[in-house]
């Protein structure tokens, strides 16, 4: 059903598209580790102000304190990943530890929200992941722009590093979790638009370019075939 969901927003996207010097280009944003409390509200009403929708790879600890959050994410139309409950890495661990760490994930979401991406920690992944993902109908979701906003404050280098990166199908990673990141998100996306860019959650854009996400496979970008 979402996927057929999906299907229909995508056919809709189509049918009208914003034409920019160079074409219409689409990206997708993500943001891990949330969700955060008042960076997450502020990032979401951004984002509702812009009319984009993104995906959001949650950690289940952080769930436990911000639930209501994830009913926010899912009511304003974003799409969720797992990000596993305690953010630790997870190519070391048993089948058994990662299957608990994505089932206790899950659990926390709000009823009814079918998830079919994850995004390791740190994108780590091996062997326990790709099969136990497998097992679970999940598709590892990497990423092809990383301007590592986790290690500044400084929203402008920020932006700078993810306008210098940004190329038509390109998965963009943030992090919902400090004012500078919140900023750049907001400010890229209406430098972009201004270029002709659109933004769709993950399984839009890989619908969208015709890639059939598998699970247990890794995904990275989705540029034009
Ligand atoms: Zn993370």
């Amino acid at each position: 059903m979402r996927r057929f969901i999906a299907l229909i927003l995508t056919v809709a996207l189509l049918s009208c598209p914003v034409r920019g010097a160079g074409g219409t280009k689409y990206v997708a944003l993500t943001f891990d580790d949330g969700p955060s409390g008042k960076y997450t509200q502020r990032l979401l009403e951004g984002l509702q102000a812009r009319n984009v929708r993104a995906t959001f790879f949650l950690c289940g600890y952080r769930l436990e304190d911000y639930g209501e959050l994830a009913r926010e994410i899912r009511r304003r139309g974003h799409e969720i990943g797992l990000h596993g409950y305690s953010h630790d890495s997870m190519p070391n661990m048993s089948e058994e530890q990662l299957r608990r760490e994505l089932t206790d994930t899950l659990a926390l979401l709000p009823e009814g929200c079918l998830v079919n991406l994850m995004r390791p920690p740190g994108g780590a992944t091996g062997q326990v992941v790709s099969r136990v993902s497998g097992q679970m109908n999940l598709s590892i979701i990497d990423w092809s722009v990383d301007p590592k906003d986790w290690a500044t404050r400084d929203r402008d280098l920020i932006l700078d590093r993810l306008l210098s990166m940004t190329g038509d199908g390109d998965v963009i990673l943030l992090h919902d979790m400090t004012d500078s990141s919140v900023d750049a998100a907001l400010a890229l996306v209406d430098e972009l638009k201004a270029q002709g860019y659109r933004f769709l959650t993950v399984s839009q854009l890989a619908m969208l370019r015709l890639r059939q996400l598998k699970p247990g496979a890794s995904y990275s970008a989705f540029p034009p075939q």
